[in-house]
C-alpha cells in the first residue's frame, strides 16, 4: 500500500462481514479506501481478520451498479446469467424518477400479492423502513430476511425458554470462563477475531470444548474434541445432561430460583444414557461422562455456537439442549457464563432487532398482539395491519409457485444464491410478474428483475448496526456512492413515497428516533451518544452506562422471571443416505469468502486467495472414488447436479462432503435439501443426502 500515513482523510466504521463487528478505520486517497486499519472497538480491540483488513476494493469495482435499471420490452427471457460487462441486452437506464414510478407502479395497491426480503447487510434503519413498507404499505407480515437461513431456529429455542432471541453474555466474556463449549461453529473461519479469543482463553489454562462433525483448527486448542456424526446433536447433548443428573452436578439452588418445568426435563433424560446414546452419535461414554463433569465442574462456563447447531430440522431442538445444559448448571446471568449463537452477518441481529421478520414487529413484538400494532400504527400514523404471522424466506418462494404472490421487493439479499433447491428459488423468481432488486452488484437474483435500484456499499452510508454481542455501533460514510447510486433509505422512502405512505424523513437519525418509540431495547441509547461513542450494548441503564454485557442475573424477561426447560427427542434427519445417495452433504463458509460472494469474489486479494469453487472429501474417500486432490468430482442429490474441484482434507470425516457456498459456477443450493426445522422454519443445510462421482471435465 505504499507510505501507511500517505491518505487525505480517515473515517471510523464498521466491518461489513460477520457478526462480530469489528470496528475500523478507512484511509482514503483520491476519492478510494486506500487500507483499513482495526481500531480500539470493544468486539476487536484492533484486531482484524483478512476479509476485515483486505477485503474492501469490492466497493471499487466496475461491476457497481451506477445507475437505475430498467428490464428492456424485448430482452432475453427472466435469469439468464447477466454478464455485467453486458447487460444493456437485458436492461436501459433510467432516471431515478422513472425507476421510482415503474418500481412503486409495479407493487401498489397489489396487497397480499407484494411480499419483502430485507437484508442483514443492511444498517438498523434501513431494515426498520423496509418492515414498515410491508406493513403499512400492504397491510401483511410477508416480509423476512436471511436470519431465516442462519439462526432463526436458536432465536425460536431463546425466545421460547429464555425469554430474549439475543446473547445472554458477549464473547468477550470468555476471559472469565474457565470452560467453554463451542459446538457447530468453525470460528477460526467464520468468526475469526472472536476465535482470537477462544485461543486466548485455552492458552491461559481455559477448558475449550469443541463439539463439531468436522474437524477444524480450534481443535489444537481444545481440551475435548468431540467429531460427533452430522446431525446427532441431540443425542450427544442429551447424554452429557443424563450423566449431569445422574451424578448429582446439576445446581439445585439455581433451578429451583430461575427456572420451570425441571422435573419433566429430568424424567426425559432418564432414558439417554450415554452408553445408548453413544451408538447415535458416535461419542464414547468416557468422553461424555467427562465433558458432563468438566462443564458442571466449572466456576464459570459458555457456551457458543454455530449453524451447525441451527440449520437442521431439529435446529431448535439443538439449541433447547444448550438451553437446558446452561440452565441446569446455573451457568447464565454471571461474569463468565451464557448462551451465545454467534451470528452470522454484520447486522443480523440488529436487521431481526429491528423487526424484519414475518411473525415480530421490532424489539421482538408479536404481530398477533393487538395493542403491539396499534402502538405502532400510532407512531406510522397508519391504519392496522394485519394479525396472522406473515411468511418466512422459503414460504414466501413457495406462495411464488402457488400464483399467491406476484411482485417482490428484495433489497440486498439474493436468494437465487441462498436458499435451498436453488432451482426452485429461481424459478419462482422467473415467475413473479414484477420484481425490483435494490443491490450495489447485479446479483444473480437481479438477474431475475424487472427494475434494478443502485444502492451503497457500508462504506458510503451513515448508520447503525448492531453486531453478535448485543454491541449497537455506529457506521460513517468515507465516500459518496459511485455514479447514480443513493444510500438504501433515501431509495426506501422514494419508494415508500410513490407507494403513498406519506414518510418524511431527513436522514437515518430521523429513522432511529422513531424506532426508539417502541424499541425499549433502546432505551438510554441515542443517535448523539453513537456518534460521540460509537458503541452502546443494549440494554443500556442510563445515559450514561455503555451497555450491559451480561444479562439475566437476576431472572429472565418472561411472564413469571423464570427460564424454561424444554426437553428434546432425537429425530433423524429429513434425508438419510442410502444405497443411491450413499454421502452427507454440509455446506458452510470459508475465511476468505462471505455468503453467496457477491462482494469478497469482486475483493482482489481475498479472490486471490480463493478463487475457485471446492469441496472437500476425506482423503480416503477420494482415494476410493480414483479422485486426485485438484480433480473433479460429480455431486448429486436429488436435486440437481453440480461439478467442482475436490480438495483433500482430514478433518471431514469419510462419509462427508464438504462444500461452501460462496461460488456461483459450481452452486451448493443447486444440492441443498428445502425440508425446514418446523419452528424456526430453517432449511436443513447441514445435512442432505449426496453422491460423489469422479468427473471428466468441469
Ligand atoms: Fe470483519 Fe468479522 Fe473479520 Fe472482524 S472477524 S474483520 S467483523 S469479517
Amino acid at each position: 500500500f505504499g507510505d501507511s500515513k500517505d491518505f487525505d482523510s480517515e473515517v471510523e466504521s464498521i466491518c461489513p462481514f460477520c457478526g462480530v463487528g469489528c470496528q475500523i478505520s478507512l484511509k482514503v486517497k483520491d476519492g478510494k479506501v486506500k487500507y483499513v486499519d482495526g481500531i480500539n472497538g470493544p468486539a476487536n480491540e484492533g484486531r482484524l481478520c483478512v476479509k476485515g483488513r483486505f477485503g474492501f476494493d469490492y466497493i471499487h469495482h466496475d461491476h457497481r451498479l451506477t445507475k437505475p435499471l430498467i428490464r428492456r420490452e424485448d430482452a432475453p427471457a427472466k435469469g439468464l446469467n447477466v454478464d455485467p460487462g453486458n447487460w444493456q441486452e437485458f436492461f436501459r437506464e433510467a432516471t431515478w424518477d422513472e425507476a421510482l414510478d415503474k418500481a412503486a407502479s409495479g407493487m401498489k395497491g397489489r396487497g397480499r400479492e407484494v411480499a419483502g426480503f430485507g437484508s442483514a447487510k443492511c444498517t438498523n434503519e434501513e431494515a426498520y423502513l423496509f418492515q414498515k413498507i410491508i406493513r403499512q404499505g400492504f397491510g401483511h407480515n410477508n416480509v423476512d430476511h436471511c436470519t431465516r437461513l442462519c439462526h432463526a431456529s436458536s432465536v425460536a429455542a431463546l425466545m421460547e425458554n429464555v425469554g430474549s432471541g439475543a446473547v445472554t453474555a458477549t464473547f468477550n466474556e470468555i476471559e472469565n470462563a474457565d470452560v467453554a463449549i463451542v459446538i457447530g461453529a468453525n470460528p477460526t473461519e467464520n468468526h475469526p477475531v472472536a476465535a482470537t479469543y477462544f485461543k486466548q482463553f485455552a492458552k491461559r489454562g481455559g477448558k475449550l470444548i469443541v463439539m463439531d462433525p468436522r474437524g477444524q483448527a480450534l481443535k489444537r486448542h481444545s481440551s475435548h474434541m468431540l467429531q460427533f456424526r452430522p446431525g446427532a446433536d441431540v443425542s450427544m447433548l442429551n447424554a452429557i445432561m443424563h450423566v449431569i443428573v445422574e451424578e448429582g452436578l446439576y445446581d439445585q439452588q439455581y433451578i429451583d430460583a430461575y427456572t420451570e418445568n425441571w422435573e419433566a426435563e429430568k424424567a426425559h433424560l432418564a432414558g439417554f444414557t450415554p452408553e445408548k446414546m453413544s451408538e447415535i452419535c458416535g461419542i464414547s461414554p468416557e468422553m461424555l461422562r467427562d465433558v458432563a463433569r468438566t462443564f458442571a465442574g466449572a466456576k464459570a462456563a459458555m457456551i457458543f455456537w454455530g449453524m451447525g447447531v441451527s440449520q437442521h430440522i431439529h435446529g431448535t431442538d439443538n439449541s433447547r439442549c444448550l438451553i437446558s445444559l446452561a440452565l441446569m448448571t446455573g451457568q447464565v446471568g454471571r461474569p463468565g457464563s451464557g448462551l451465545h449463537p454467534l451470528r452470522g452477518q454484520n447486522n443480523v441481529q440488529g436487521a431481526s432487532d429491528a423487526g424484519l421478520v414475518p411473525m415480530f414487529l421490532p424489539d421482538y413484538q408479536s404481530v398477533m398482539d393487538d395493542g403491539v400494532r396499534s402502538a405502532f400504527t400510532e407512531v406510522w400514523g397508519s391504519e392496522d395491519f394485519s394479525n396472522e404471522k406473515g411468511l418466512t424466506v422459503t414460504e414466501i418462494l413457495d406462495a411464488v409457485h402457488a400464483g399467491d404472490i406476484k411482485s417482490m421487493y428484495i433489497l440486498g439479499e439474493n436468494p437465487a444464491m441462498s436458499d435451498p433447491d436453488v432451482e426452485h428459488a429461481r424459478d419462482a423468481l422467473a415467475k413473479l410478474d414484477h420484481l425490483v432488486v435494490q443491490d450495489i452488484f447485479l446479483t444473480e437474483t437481479a438477474n431475475f428483475a424487472d427494475v434494478i435500484l443502485p444502492a451503497s456499499a457500508f462504506a458510503e452510508k451513515s448508520g447503525t448496526v448492531t453486531n453478535t454481542n448485543r454491541q449497537v455501533q455506529m457506521g460513517r460514510p468515507a465516500l459518496s456512492p459511485p455514479g447514480d447510486a443513493k444510500e438504501d433509505w433515501w431509495i426506501e422512502v422514494e419508494l415508500a413515497k410513490r407507494l403513498g405512505l406519506g414518510w418524511d424523513y431527513g436522514g437515518p437519525e430521523d429513522v432511529f428516533a422513531e424506532m426508539k418509540k417502541n424499541m425499549g431495547s433502546l432505551d438510554n441509547i441515542t443517535w448523539d451518544r453513537l456518534a460521540t461513542e460509537s458503541v452502546v450494548t443494549y440494554p443500556s441503564l442510563s445515559p450514561t452506562d455503555p451497555g450491559q454485557p451480561i444479562v439475566f442475573g437476576d431472572g429472565f424477561p418472561r411472564a413469571d422471571g423464570r427460564a424454561k426447560f424444554t426437553p428434546a427427542n432425537v429425530i433423524a434427519p429429513d434425508e438419510v443416505p442410502d444405497a443411491e445417495y450413499p454421502m452427507i452433504l454440509t455446506t458452510g463458509r470459508q475465511l476468505e469468502h462471505w455468503h453467496t460472494g457477491s462482494m469478497t469474489r469482486r475483493a482482489s486479494v481475498l479472490d486471490a486467495l480463493q478463487p475457485e469453487a471446492n469441496c472437500s472429501l476425506h482423503p480416503s474417500t477420494l482415494r476410493k472414488l480414483g479422485v486426485e486432490p485438484g480433480g473433479m468430482l460429480r455431486l448429486t442429490t436429488r436435486r440437481g447436479t453440480i461439478n467442482v474441484m475436490a480438495r483433500s482434507d482430514r478433518a471431514v470425516a469419510p462419509d462427508m462432503v464438504f462444500l461452501p457456498f460462496a461460488y456461483v459456477e459450481a452452486a451448493a443450493n443447486i444440492l441443498t435439501n428445502p425440508a425446514v426445522d418446523p419452528y424456526g422454519k430453517i432449511p436443513e443445510f447441514k445435512f442432505s443426502a449426496v453422491r460423489a462421482e469422479k468427473a471428466d471435465q468441469p
